[in-house]
């Protein structure tokens, strides 16, 4: 699905000449591209008319690149077509959480619970592992592997076999024991059957999960829609992780969950605890058309993205402070094009001084681990602004978390407090000078 889109935007991009035609030649491709791949109906027409609507070529100033124009409202409308809108429940800290896992045999659950759970200790959570799968020779030894590496409690059973009984137990032990997120992983069948979808509801039934997380495999593409149908109509599933991303197939599956309009809320990229991403609807979408791969981060120095520059711009501007979430936003954004520094002269006019020439793949790469240590940082953390919050234990935690030296989360501090100081002289002067500035 990702290359059929990619292909149709290439093709428009070696046009010669942008006209009405290539456009709706394009539109016509991705459009067929996403049908084929049983996206409905609707979603497909109503995509494809906003981006006509916000293309207007004749009215389009000379000199305009019109291809990124449309790339870009393509773009646009494919992250549209994946934000779903729904609110969706989110694990509320210093209350008791349950949430259960559920998916097809192989989608990755019992790795996805782990990630899950490894993914919440590092922000400073308690949480717990329950093996309901009773179903698969080896599951509880999979799951106990998976957890004792992440040094998180776990409970399960060789020896019974209602699954309903050990998601019980384990559920009020850790209850009892005051974890706040107990992770439910469920057994899955090879195919949809009644078995399956019986169990999941009595364990359902019997755990009351505050939420319910359907995994499902990125690779398996048009069988995702019918799955994910299925599977919402035998529980109520509030949310999403899609795995595998690290494949082939790109992920296109998710494009088509997204049709289910239920909310993708992270990814998998790999086997390993910590290959797991919040879900990005526009980093995915770039990904799946092909463009925007982390890993191949320094052959893809693109055109400076203005609209992602005005976005952070105006973010900046109307921010009194430069937060470490902005911060961490700043980073990822500069790690996602190229560097942030050379990205964004008119903010940083000492780039040179910041990213002397020669040392951008060093400077990438601490971008990197600063971004890690920060999806280590509780939101209180992430939404402060004053470093000094941040004080030795949460230090402390921080590096375990990311997995790094403490010196090198103190050298992360360090470096936010510089740029962040040089952030607001600028953004002062900018006020200054143009005080009735609303936009980027
Ligand atoms: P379950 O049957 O749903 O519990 O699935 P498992 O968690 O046992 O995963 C099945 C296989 O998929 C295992 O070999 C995992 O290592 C692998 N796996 C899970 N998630 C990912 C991922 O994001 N990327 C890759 N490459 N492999 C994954
Ligand atoms: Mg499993």
């Amino acid at each position: 699905l990702g290359e059929s889109i990619s292909q149709a935007i290439h093709e428009m991009s070696n046009a010669t000449i942008v006209d009405e035609k290539v456009l709706n030649d394009c539109l016509n491709e991705i459009a067929r591209a996403l049908l084929q791949a049983d996206v409905q109906f609707k979603l497909v027409r109503d995509m494809v008319s906003n981006v006509k609507k916000k293309v207007n070529l004749n009215n389009l100033a000379a000199g305009l690149n019109k291809r990124k124009i449309i790339e870009k409202a393509i773009v646009n409308e494919l992250c549209e077509m994946l934000d779903t809108g729904k609110p969706f429940f989110t694990p509320q800290k210093g209350k008791t959480n349950v949430v259960m896992f559920v998916g097809l045999q192989g989608s990755g659950k019992t790795t996805t619970c782990t990630k899950y759970a490894y993914y919440h200790q590092k922000k400073g959570w308690r949480p717990a592992l329950v093996c309901a799968d009773t179903f698969r020779a080896g599951a509880f030894d999979q799951l106990k592997q998976n957890a004792t590496k992440a040094k998180i409690p776990y409970y399960g059973s060789h020896l019974e076999s209602d699954p309903v009984k050990i998601a019980v137990e384990g559920v009020e032990r850790f209850k009892k024991e005051n974890h706040d997120l107990i992770i439910v992983d469920t057994s899955g069948r090879h195919k949809q059957e009644a078995a399956l979808f019986e169990e999941m509801r009595q364990v359902f039934e019997a755990t009351k999960p505050d939420l319910v997380i359907f995994v499902m495999d990125s690779s398996i593409g048009q069988a995702a829609f019918d799955q994910a149908q299925a599977f919402k109509q035998s529980v109520s599933v509030g949310a999403v992780v899609v795995t595998k991303m690290d494949g082939h197939a790109k992920g296109g599956g998710a494009l088509i969950v997204a049709a289910t309009k239920s909310p993708v809320i992270f990814i998998g990229t790999g086997e390993h605890m910590d290959q797991f991403e919040v879900f990005d609807a526009k980093q995915f979408i770039l990904r799946l058309l092909g463009k925007g791969d982390l890993s191949g981060l320094l052959d893809k120095i693109e055109a400076v993205d203005m609209d992602q520059q005005a976005e952070l711009l105006q973010q900046l501007y109307h921010k009194e402070n430069i937060t470490f979430g902005l911060y961490q936003y700043i980073l990822k954004m500069g790690y996602q094009v190229c560097n942030v520094t050379s990205h964004l002269p008119f903010l940083l006019g000492k780039s040179k001084e910041l990213a002397p020439e020669g040392q951008e793949k060093e400077i990438l790469a601490k971008n990197k681990r600063y971004i890690i240590m920060m999806d280590s940082m509780t939101n209180e953390e992430l939404n402060c602004s004053n470093p000094k919050l941040i004080n030795g234990s949460r230090i402390m935690r921080i590096a375990r978390g990311a997995g790094c030296p403490v010196g090198e989360v103190m050298e992360m501090l360090k470096k936010y407090k510089d740029i962040a100081n040089e952030l607001s002289v600028r953004l002062r002067n900018m006020k200054k000078q143009n005080p009735r500035r609303s936009d980027g």
